[in-house]
């Protein structure tokens, strides 16, 4: 399997190749055809597997087949993670894959001031990485609307549930269009989590690796 089998135009695949991606891995060959034909998915699959990028890439393909993009009206990819170091990384591996089309990624996670956030936030942007308690944070001073979010994604999903942050996840999908794509990373699949995926997940399919 192949990059090139994925139908990336040929600036994301230069993307890919400036990383040094030069063939993707277990997951990404799994997980990439399933989520780019706009299934939602259940991916088993811990940090290090290369899961990052099976979100990251299809999440630029999903926003740059969204017509007008330049209105202020709030993300279009919304990326839930358990701890500020995996949202900053998620922040990162979206700037690489994103910045040559102008895509803006905003960070929200705790540690930062919330009045910087408010601000990058109203100015706008196509994705979003937070934390759950921050994101509520800033959906309750109105920085941000969920209205045109149309993929979401709940990376690892089980250390978020151990972290408390099960209501404030719902909370978030709540507020989400249904008629989103949804995929859900988790490294273990406890009986919490598989009850949330049956509830947010729409005829998702399961990958493991
Ligand atoms: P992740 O599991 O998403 O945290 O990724 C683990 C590491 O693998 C990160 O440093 C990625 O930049 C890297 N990586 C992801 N996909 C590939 C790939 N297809 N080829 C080589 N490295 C990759």
């Amino acid at each position: 399997k192949a990059f090139d089998d994925c139908g990336f135009a040929p600036q994301l695949m230069n993307a890919i190749a400036k990383q040094g991606y030069e063939k993707p891995t277990s997951i990404q060959c799994q997980a990439l055809p399933i989520v780019l034909s706009g299934t939602d998915i259940i991916g088993i699959a811990k940090t290090g597997s290369g899961k990052t990028a099976a979100f990251v890439l299809p999440m630029v393909v999903h926003i740059m087949d969204q017509p007008e993009l330049a209105k202020e009206e709030g993300p279009i990819g919304v990326i839930c993670a358990p701890t500020r170091e995996l949202a900053h990384q998620i922040y990162l591996e979206c700037k690489k894959f994103s910045k040559s089309y102008g895509i803006r990624v905003s960070a929200v996670y705790g540690g930062m001031s919330k009045l910087e956030q408010f601000k990058e936030l109203k100015a706008g942007c196509e994705i979003v990485v937070a934390t759950p308690g921050r994101l509520i944070d800033m959906l309750k001073m109105k920085a941000l609307t969920m209205l045109r979010a149309t993929y979401l994604v709940l990376d690892e999903a089980d250390r978020m549930f151990d972290l408390g942050f099960e209501p404030q996840i719902r909370s978030i999908v709540g507020q989400i269009r249904p008629d989103r794509q949804t995929l859900l990373f988790s490294a273990t699949m406890p009986r919490k989590v598989e009850k949330l995926a049956r509830e947010i997940l729409s005829d998702p399919v399961r990958v493991t690796v």
